[in-house]
């Protein structure tokens, strides 16, 4: 789990989002958003940067606990905003989303 106060790893991920949530693509303030891990942290995801991105609190929640590919694979919206936007995460993550709806 990421420590509430590593102030500069938020700071940094929002910065590369332009604080810009991946999954429904809006801006938002800071304190408005959080971290997520592409692959969540209870199925061996870490706090690498290519595994974190920008998320609002509505998304991450709805998230949950899974993987992104698996959340995004019902959700074109969400999953053409993630691909268009989350451009620093892993190639590998981006690979699975695509190879999860086939596209
Ligand atoms: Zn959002």
């Amino acid at each position: 789990m990421i420590h509430p106060e590593d102030r500069s790893l938020r700071e940094r991920i929002f910065a590369r989002d332009e604080y810009r949530c991946v999954y429904c693509g809006l801006p938002f303030p800071g304190e408005q958003l959080s971290l997520d891990h592409v692959q969540p942290r209870m199925r061996g995801g870490d706090n690498s940067e290519g595994n974190l991105v920008t998320a609002c609190h509505a998304c991450n929640t709805r998230k949950g606990s899974l993987p992104a590919w698996a959340f995004l694979a019902e959700l074109p919206d969400e999953r053409a905003n993630f691909l268009r936007y989350a451009t620093a995460v892993w190639p590998r993550h981006i690979r699975a989303i695509r190879e999860a709806v086939k596209v």
